[in-house]
């Protein structure tokens, strides 16, 4: 049994990872500020007594001896990390510099859920991890897109300077079961919509695409990472050709859909469904294409997303039907 640190566990994707810790027979302590997290999230989680949660903002200090920490902390959606831009980007900062001088102090494993955002408007495609992208410094994004970027820089030089235990994933557009009704993303938008009827708001003309990769896979990857040796994982990594001290991998579906494909879709998969589309503004530095390549996550860990944008959708909507 492996004593375990999730910030940001009471979120979309820290719900799903503390859930599978547990299930695995580990001790989970799930730290949130409930930002845009829910404690509905974790309702069935907390009758087991080998999970905690403890209400905290990952930018304060903390203390305890975890064999393995987390970092999830952080909003996500774009409506909600530009809502309170100084905090995100504080939040990315200090939440993974808090969280490093935590594994620095008690020889602690640490992953570090980083972003496709830090490829920015990418102008190669797909994005590979040796890819350094292509993004604005004082645009609406920045402060999530730099705060993620300054995160991963964190993270490579407590491994180098103090040889700290800390892996990466760069994740792709992830959805599923235990997103926020009104979390802004544009699987949750469409689905709600088509739920109730209402329009479906298209920003811009559509034509952007994104690769949206179903919650299960990513945790799966998540433990595949972590799970993995450290000296084997350094070996593999050199043997692939990447050069650097510490293990990045992006973690993404490659299927690609324009966002006007993924509208025409959700609006079919509702029965009676009535909704039309209507066209909005596109905000500003919002990506024109976004797929994975994840060659090196297929080669050294094995692992490739299993769930397909359909089945996974089918799930999602049922989640979200309780919200009618
Ligand atoms: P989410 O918003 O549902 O979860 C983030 C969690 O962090 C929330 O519970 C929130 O309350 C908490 N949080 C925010 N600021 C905090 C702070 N200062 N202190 C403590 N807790 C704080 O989003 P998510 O989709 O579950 O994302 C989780 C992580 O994965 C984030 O770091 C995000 O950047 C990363 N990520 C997610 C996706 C995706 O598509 N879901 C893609 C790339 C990266
Ligand atoms: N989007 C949209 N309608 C919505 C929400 C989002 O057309 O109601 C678009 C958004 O402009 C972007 C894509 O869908 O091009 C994905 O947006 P999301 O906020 O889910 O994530 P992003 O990949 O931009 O961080």
């Amino acid at each position: 049994m492996k004593k375990i640190l999730i910030t940001g566990g009471a979120g979309f994707l820290g719900s799903h990872l503390s859930k599978r810790m547990l299930e695995e027979g580990n001790e989970v302590t799930a730290m949130d500020n409930l930002f845009t997290g829910n404690k509905s999230n974790i309702y069935d989680l907390l009758a087991d007594p080998k999970f905690s949660f403890i209400l905290h903002d990952v930018t304060q200090p903390f203390w305890g001896q975890f064999d393995e920490i987390y970092n999830l902390a952080c909003p996500a959606s774009p409506i909600h990390y530009q809502k309170n831009p100084v905090e995100t980007i504080r939040t990315s900062f200090l939440g993974i510099m808090n969280v490093l001088e935590l594994a620095l102090k008690t020889k602690a494993k640490v992953i570090h859920t980083s972003t496709s955002e830090i490829y920015g408007d990418p102008l190669e495609h797909p994005q590979n991890e040796k890819y350094w992208g292509n993004v604005n410094t004082i645009g609406i994004r920045s402060c999530y897109d730099e705060g993620k970027r300054c995160a991963e820089t964190l993270c490579a030089d407590y491994a180098r300077e103090y040889g700290v235990d800390v892996r990466m994933l760069r994740i792709f557009n992830t959805y599923g079961p235990n997103m926020h009704p009104k979390d802004g993303r544009v699987i949750s938008n469409f689905i709600m919509q088509a739920l109730h009827n209402k329009d479906i708001t298209i920003y811009g003309d559509g034509s952007q695409t994104r690769s949206f990769q179903y919650v299960e896979d990513l945790v799966n990857a998540i433990r595949l990472i972590m799970d993995y040796d450290k000296k084997e994982l350094k070996k593999k990594l050199d043997d692939y050709g990447w050069d650097s001290d510490i293990p990045v991998f992006n973690v993404g579906n490659p299927d690609e859909f324009t966002i006007r494909e993924l509208a025409e879709k959700v609006v079919k998969m509702i029965p009676d469904c009535t909704s039309k589309v209507s066209y909005e503004n596109l905000p500003s530095d919002d990506p024109k294409r976004r797929r994975p390549d994840i060659s090196m996550a297929k080669e050294i860990l094995g692992w490739e997303p299993k769930i397909k944008l359909d089945q996974g959708l089918v799930n999602t909507i049922e989640y979200f039907s309780k919200f009618k």
